[in-house]
């Protein structure tokens, strides 16, 4: 039997922390195009759990935006601040594997004590977190609570690769993808200001939402391996994965929100047509 569980469903999920970009109307095209393919549906999802980066202006905008392309989603859109309790039961569940420790580090004692390392393990977002607080005594932690300090949760890589086994996603393009459980480190599944991450909220989202097909720029595919674990941990269901190319600017470099000549609000502000913004991308 078919359940409504079944039917494609594909999501665009920016975070409103400043105007739409070209590259974000690539990704928003994306999403739409393979739903529309699919016969499926396309969903919003706004990602404002940093909420010391979103501006509420930028929901409406973004809004507007995809109006002005008829990319409007199918469905009232999803706030993930709205999600904050399911994510933190998300990370109890991960504390209770045990694959999950408490960090106490600052930046600044992260970054002294690579320094003192000769050769540090590098992932595609930088040298890996040294581990330093992965062994901390039960008394050393409770000492630092007592101080009323406030951990980051990260992910302990050895200890969820052992409960996991092999692993693998299927992207669009590169196939069947063996997952590298180490490829971020020991990376912060709970920020020690928003007690959730970015990695724990799309993966519990794209559940709760029934993604089947996540459409996501080739940015994120290190990210995919993480939340491929993250599901196996979670018992929650793997979408397929569809890694697009990065629209990037005269020089090669990809957009970014502070690429203002290239929002969308302002292209729109010189008169451009839909058919014509999107002949740029
Ligand atoms: N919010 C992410 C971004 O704007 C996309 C998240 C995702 O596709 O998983 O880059």
């Amino acid at each position: 039997m078919i359940t409504s569980h079944d039917s494609p469903i594909t999501r665009f999920a920016p975070s409103p922390t400043g105007y739409l970009h070209l590259g974000h109307l690539y990704a928003a095209k994306k999403a739409h195009d393979l739903a529309r393919q699919l016969n499926g549906t396309y969903l919003l999802r706004f990602e404002d759990i940093d909420t010391t980066r979103t501006r509420e202006k930028y929901y409406q905008a973004i809004l507007d935006d995809l109006a002005y392309f008829s990319l409007s989603p199918d469905h009232p859109p999803l706030r993930q601040t709205d999600r904050l309790p399911a994510y933190h039961q998300a990370l109890s569940e991960l504390k209770s594997l045990g694959v999950i420790y408490p960090c106490f580090c600052s930046r600044k004692q992260i970054s002294e004590e690579l320094r003192n390392i000769t050769h540090a393990p590098h992932g595609p977002e930088g040298p890996h977190y040294p581990q330093t607080c992965r062994n901390l005594s039960p008394s050393a932690i409770q000492s630092h609570l007592d101080a009323g300090d406030i951990p980051a949760w990260r992910i302990h890589t050895d200890r969820a690769q052992e409960l996991t086994g092999e692993l693998y996603f299927t992207d669009a393009s590169h196939g069947k993808t063996k997952v590298n459980h180490h490829l971020l480190g020991d990376t912060i599944l709970a920020r020690k200001d928003i007690g959730s991450s970015y990695h724990i909220a799309v993966v519990v989202d794209d559940a709760y939402q029934h993604i089947t097909d996540v459409t996501r720029g080739l940015d994120l595919l290190p990210a995919t391996h993480l939340h491929r674990i993250l599901q196996a941990l979670l018992k929650l269901p793997t979408p397929h994965y569809h890694h697009h190319r990065l629209i990037t600017d005269a020089s090669g470099e990809r957009l970014a929100k502070r690429n203002a000549p290239l929002s969308l609000q302002t292209l729109r502000q010189q008169g451009l047509s839909p058919e014509e913004i999107l002949a740029m991308i």
